[in-house]
C-alpha cells in the first residue's frame, strides 16, 4: 500500500487486480507486448466496440506490421484499412505518429506517458493507457468506462463532462492505483485495464451486475441506492439535421469521385456532394456545387425534366457525431470537363473500383445503394 493511500483504496485495488486475473477476458492485444500493437490497440478502441475493432486490428497486423512498415505505408493504403471504423482522424494521425518516430526518433517508440504525449494526435488517455500496458509506468487512465465506475464508486454527482470533475476523476484514479498492497501488487497495465474491464461487462450503463461486482462492497453509489442514477451527463445536444446532396456523373459506364481535402474525412473519396441550403432545391444545391467544385455546368436533361428529388437513385441517412445528414444521389449529366477546385483530385472509376478506394461510411452506404438501383 502506498504511503498516502487509505484502507478503502487498497481494498478497490485489490479486489479488481484479483477480479481481473481471474476473469479478464482473452483479447488479441492482451497477448502483445509490443507496444507498438498496444498502441494500435488503443488508438482503434477508441469510440470502437471490442468485437468491431478485432478482425481490423488483426488485418492491420498483418499490412502494417512494425511502426517501420506503417511510416512507410501511403495514406491511401491507411485510409483504405481502416475504412468502416470510422473518425478517420485517428488513423491518419496514427500514420503522421509513426512517421515522427520513424523519421525523428529513429524507430524508436517512447516509453514514458509524458513522452508519448509529444506524438502528434495522442492524448492523455492514449499516452497512459501505453505506457502502463506496455512499460508499467504508474499513470491512471480515465475513458467513458473508467468514469462511470468512479462516478459511481465515488457517488460523484456533478456532470462527467465538467472539467473539473474529471480532473477529480484523474486524481482518484491515480491514488487508487498507487494503493495496490503486497498481497495483490498487480501492475499499473493491470490496473488500468482492470477498470476499463469493469466499466465494460461489470458496471455497464444500464442495470449494472452490481453482484458480481469486486468492489461493490465500497461503493459508495450503491450504498446510497443511487448508483443507476449515476453517473450525470451534461444536458443533452441536440444534434441537428442536414440534407445532402450527391451527383450520380457518369462517363463511358465510369462515374465521377473527388478526393476530399485535408480537414474532416480528408484524403477519401466521394461522390461530388454539397450541403442543401434551407429553401433551396436539389436541383439548385447541384447546379452551385457542379459550377463551384467542378467548374463546368449541368446539362439540360434531354427528356426535359428538370433535376429534381423526384429523380433520386437512392437515399441515405447517417449519424456523425454532431449531424444528421439525409444524403440523396442524383444523376446528372455536365457540360464541359470537370476541374477539381475543391478537392485534391477527381478520377472516373468503373463500378468494380468502388471496393478499391477508400470512402466514408455515408459514402459507401450510398455508392452501395446507387449501384444496386443502377
Ligand atoms: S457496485 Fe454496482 S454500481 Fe458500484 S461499482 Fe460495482 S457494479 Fe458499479
Amino acid at each position: 500500500m502506498g504511503a498516502h493511500a487509505t484502507k478503502r483504496d487498497a481494498a478497490i485495488h485489490d479486489g479488481l487486480i484479483a477480479w481481473y486475473r481471474r476473469h479478464a477476458r482473452d483479447l488479441p492485444w492482451r497477448r502483445s507486448r509490443d507496444p507498438y500493437a498496444i498502441w494500435l490497440s488503443e488508438v482503434m478502441l477508441q469510440q470502437t466496440r471490442v468485437e468491431t475493432v478485432i478482425p481490423y486490428y488483426e488485418r492491420w497486423l498483418e499490412a502494417f506490421p512494425t511502426v517501420q512498415a506503417l511510416a512507410d505505408a501511403s495514406e491511401d493504403a491507411v485510409l483504405k484499412l481502416w475504412e468502416g471504423l470510422g473518425y478517420y482522424r485517428r488513423a491518419r494521425n496514427f500514420h503522421r505518429a509513426a512517421q515522427v518516430v520513424a523519421n525523428e526518433r529513429a524507430g524508436q517508440l517512447p516509453e514514458t506517458a509524458e513522452q508519448w504525449q509529444t506524438l502528434p494526435g495522442v492524448g492523455r488517455y492514449t499516452a497512459s493507457a501505453v505506457a502502463s500496458i506496455a512499460f508499467d509506468e504508474a499513470v491512471p487512465v480515465v475513458d467513458g468506462n473508467v468514469k462511470r465506475v468512479l462516478a459511481r464508486l465515488e457517488r460523484i454527482e456533478t456532470p462527467t463532462d465538467d472539467r473539473e470533475t474529471v480532473a477529480s476523476m484523474w486524481q482518484r484514479a491515480e491514488a487508487i492505483l498507487l494503493a495496490g498492497s503486497v498481497k495483490e501488487p498487480g501492475t499499473p497495465g493491470a490496473f488500468n485495464q482492470a477498470m476499463m474491464e469493469l466499466g465494460a461487462r461489470i458496471c455497464v450503463p444500464r442495470r449494472p451486475s452490481c453482484l458480481l461486482c469486486p468492489v461493490a462492497a465500497s461503493c459508495r453509489g450503491r450504498a446510497a441506492g443511487v448508483h443507476e442514477t449515476l453517473p450525470i451527463k451534461g444536458p443533452k445536444r441536440v444534434v441537428p439535421h442536414a440534407d445532402w446532396v450527391s451527383a450520380w456523373i457518369t462517363r463511358g459506364g465510369r462515374v465521377l469521385v473527388g478526393q476530399r481535402p485535408p480537414g474532416l474525412l480528408g484524403g477519401l473519396w466521394e461522390l461530388p456532394t454539397t450541403t442543401v441550403a434551407p429553401g433551396e432545391t436539389d436541383a439548385d444545391a447541384l447546379a452551385r456545387m457542379v459550377r463551384a467544385d467542378l467548374a463546368a455546368d449541368v446539362a439540360e436533361p434531354s427528356h426535359g425534366k428538370a433535376v429534381g428529388s423526384d429523380q433520386t437513385i437512392a437515399t441515405v441517412d447517417h449519424v456523425f457525431t454532431h449531424l444528421r445528414v439525409t444524403i440523396r444521389v442524383t444523376p446528372l449529366a455536365l457540360v464541359g470537363k470537370p476541374v477539381a477546385q475543391r478537392h485534391v483530385a477527381l478520377k472516373w472509376v468503373r463500378r468494380a473500383e468502388f471496393d478499391t478506394l477508400a470512402l466514408p461510411v455515408a459514402m459507401r452506404k450510398l455508392v452501395r445503394a446507387s449501384l444496386a438501383k443502377r
